[in-house]
């Protein structure tokens, strides 16, 4: 039906999330249409992003310095770890202007039945965070969902014989929801209204 080059191109689009095979086309023949420099401006935009992003070796965020900003920041406060699943929840807590402490990315959640357990995700990373004696809080904003939920009883069962404070943001954020969906004033209320586990 397409040329091969146009079909190989239609066919990567389409394998990318919420583009089904009439957007990958729209999308394709949008790219053709392009003058050639915005092309290259485009593909060495993407192949820039995998060369220069990685993950944060402390907080394991998305970062293209290593240890990442937040991280190495002079005037955040260093007595609170926020943790989350996913490098978007970290986007969204700093859109509420609200929270000053650092973070830990887990990548995941804990998920029996998708075969996800303590070990898959970044939790011995966290414990050895919170072993230094400097964490005096650490706020689970995992989501509100089974697996957050689950991971969340998981790390306070763990974190709280450490003698650190465990809370778990409030369910100001819609159940089944994402974090990075909720809007800054939901969401810095769920930061203010969290509870100790
Ligand atoms: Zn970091």
């Amino acid at each position: 039906m397409y040329a091969e080059p146009l079909a190989r191109l239609i066919e990567e689009l389409s394998k990318m999330p919420t583009v089904g095979p009439k957007t990958a086309q729209r999308l394709a023949f949008y790219i053709l249409r392009m003058p050639k420099e915005d092309a290259e401006r485009l593909s060495q935009a993407i192949l820039d992003a995998k060369a220069r992003i990685h993950y944060c070796s402390i907080c394991f965020h998305i970062t293209d310095v290593d240890p990442c900003a937040t991280c190495t920041h002079p005037t955040r406060n260093r007595s609170m770890i926020c943790v989350v699943e996913d490098p978007r929840d970290v986007l969204a807590m700093e859109r509420t202007r609200e929270y000053r402490g650092l973070y830990h990315v887990l990548h995941g959640a804990i998920s029996p039945l998708d075969g996800v357990g303590p070990d898959d995700l970044k939790i011995k990373e966290l414990l050895d965070r919170v072993k230094t004696g400097e964490v005096q809080e650490v706020i689970v904003a995992t989501n509100p969902r089974v697996e957050g939920e689950a991971t969340a009883i998981y790390l306070a069962k763990i974190i709280k014989p450490l003698g650190v404070k465990v809370t778990r943001i409030a369910h100001g954020v819609p159940v089944g929801g994402d974090l990075e969906y909720a809007d800054e004033v939901t969401l810095a209320k769920a930061l203010e209204g969290r509870r100790e586990m």
